[in-house]
């Protein structure tokens, strides 16, 4: 029993390991591959006459790595702050309709040749952090991007019951089997192996949405879409 129990926690220590150095191999890809395109497409435009259409399109190719950039430096940001208690979460009163409109109106406008749908309730007020629950929402939408076809509709919802107000990111993607539910919020989780794997990412988005959806009261989980894809549910409890 005793060498069994010794043989389970090396073989855990090992794992954590291995997903603590894939992450790192991550992040520094993700990291300088932004970075690397930033800076051949502005030394692009330094360089040479580009017409307009080209010119614009240089531009738009380099918003949308910083905001990759930014996105990813916030999640690190942000979890190592909220693991070592220096973040200061902030309980306010805000207008949850409004920040999944605004974020909802931000994608379009940033990824325009996708199909996001947005069903709402109006005036859905909530006490939590701003910047937390927006960060959770990206990393929710980000997801659905990059895990179904650019040719299928992400959809959005919120409403409001007795108990909950339930927030939805569905897709139409490949969906997410039943073994792997729950552990896709583990920290540093990646569904498949390096060598399957054709998504970017760090394994850290999920994990950040379950900190900040339990630090709003709320759980996060996953179902299956119909026909396919995923449906990720925040549902924040009314006391
Ligand atoms: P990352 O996307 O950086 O790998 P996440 O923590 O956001 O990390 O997600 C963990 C894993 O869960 C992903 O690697 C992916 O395998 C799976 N996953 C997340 N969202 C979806 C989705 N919408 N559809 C299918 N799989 C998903």
């Amino acid at each position: 029993m005793g060498a069994g129990f010794v043989y389970r926690a090396v073989r855990r220590q090992l794992k954590t390991q291995q997903q603590q150095q894939n992450f790192m191999m991550a992040v520094t890809h993700e990291l300088k591959t932004p970075i690397a395109v930033a800076k051949l497409n502005l030394e692009t435009l330094q360089k040479h006459q580009l017409d307009e259409t080209k010119r614009q399109k240089l531009i738009l190719m380099t918003i949308q790595e910083t905001n990759r950039l930014n996105s990813l430096t916030n999640n690190i940001l942000v979890s190592s702050q909220l693991e070592g208690s220096s973040y200061s979460l902030s309980k306010e009163e805000l207008n949850m309709s409004d920040l999944v409109k605004g974020t909802i109106t931000d994608f379009k406008s940033r990824f325009p040749l996708r199909e996001w749908e947005l069903e709402k309730e109006d005036d859905i007020e909530l006490t939590g952090d701003t910047l937390l629950l927006t960060i959770l929402l990206n990393n929710l939408l980000e997801n659905a991007m990059k895990y179904s076809p650019a040719g299928k509709p992400i959809t959005c919802s919120l409403h409001k019951s007795n108990q909950a107000i339930e927030l939805k990111v569905s897709d139409e993607g490949s969906g997410i089997p039943d073994i792997e539910k729950k552990r896709i919020f583990d920290k540093f989780y990646r569904i498949g192996n390096e060598a399957t794997r054709t998504a970017k990412g760090t394994g850290l988005g999920l994990y950040l949405c379950k900190k900040i959806a339990s630090d709003h009261n709320a759980d996060i989980f996953v179902t299956d879409n119909t026909p396919s894809g995923s449906n990720f549910i925040v549902s924040f409890k009314i006391r």
